[in-house]
């Protein structure tokens, strides 16, 4: 199927109670791939790969596109991180906030999201339970962050993919709580193989690579 059908299906089953974003994960998919799903309204794309999203950029730097960073976060590149994307969705430890927020300077604040370990899978990246609001007190006292919320990537099975949106839902709203004067706004969680069961648990945001882009080669 072409991407225009993929993508009008989509914003379908989209459209609930809650406005919800589409994010759409273009790690693999060519620049002007990008530009034709840009073109049918696609603003947000999230790349995991520092190098091949700064060619991709380049390339497109005549669009006005919302870059978020999702993929592991490497200490040696958060300069560059930090200067080239508008989100940044996988932060998980203390250095990267600090990391990220210097290196920010000078530059309109980076939205930022606290990315939850929540499946438990050892393999994955995110944070504990327990550092969720000590990453968060960190973020809200720098000049050049905004926190925004939380991400998470769930269990493959599921029955445990369905605890963990509960669960994520449940810490997306003591933050909310906890932080009545920032603007947290995003739950992004649910990719192409889960993303009803997140939208049914409040997502805001879901990231979809292969339901709008087709097969990734293997990584
Ligand atoms: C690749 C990736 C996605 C998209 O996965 P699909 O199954 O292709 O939709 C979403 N989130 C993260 C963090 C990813 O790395």
């Amino acid at each position: 199927m072409d991407l225009a059908p993929r993508l009008q299906q989509l914003q379908q089953e989209i459209q609930g109670d809650v406005p919800c974003r589409l994010l759409a994960v273009s790690k693999t998919v060519p620049a002007e791939r990008i530009r034709a799903a840009y073109a049918l309204g696609l603003h947000h794309f999230g790349e995991n790969y520092l190098q091949e999203a700064l060619a991709k950029m380049a390339a497109l730097a005549d669009l006005k596109i919302s870059w978020h960073f999702i993929g592991r976060i490497q200490r040696n590149k958060t300069r560059e991180i930090a200067r080239h994307f508008d989100w940044v969705e996988s932060i998980d430890r203390s250095i990267l906030v600090e990391r990220l927020d210097r290196e920010r300077a000078g530059l309109p604040p980076l939205q930022v999201l606290i990315e939850v370990a929540i499946s438990g899978e050892k393999d994955k990246g995110g944070c504990t339970k327990e550092d969720i609001f000590p990453l968060a007190e960190q973020i809200v006292a720098c000049d050049n962050l905004r926190l925004r919320g939380l991400m998470a990537l769930v269990h493959p099975t599921p029955g445990e993919a369905r605890k963990n949106f509960a669960q994520m839902r449940e810490f997306y709203e003591q933050l909310r709580g906890r932080f009545t004067d920032q603007q947290i706004d995003t739950l992004s969680m649910g990719t192409s193989g889960d993303y009803p069961e997140a939208l049914a648990h409040g997502a805001t945001e879901i990231r979809l690579g292969t339901a709008l882009f087709g097969g990734r080669p293997k990584e």
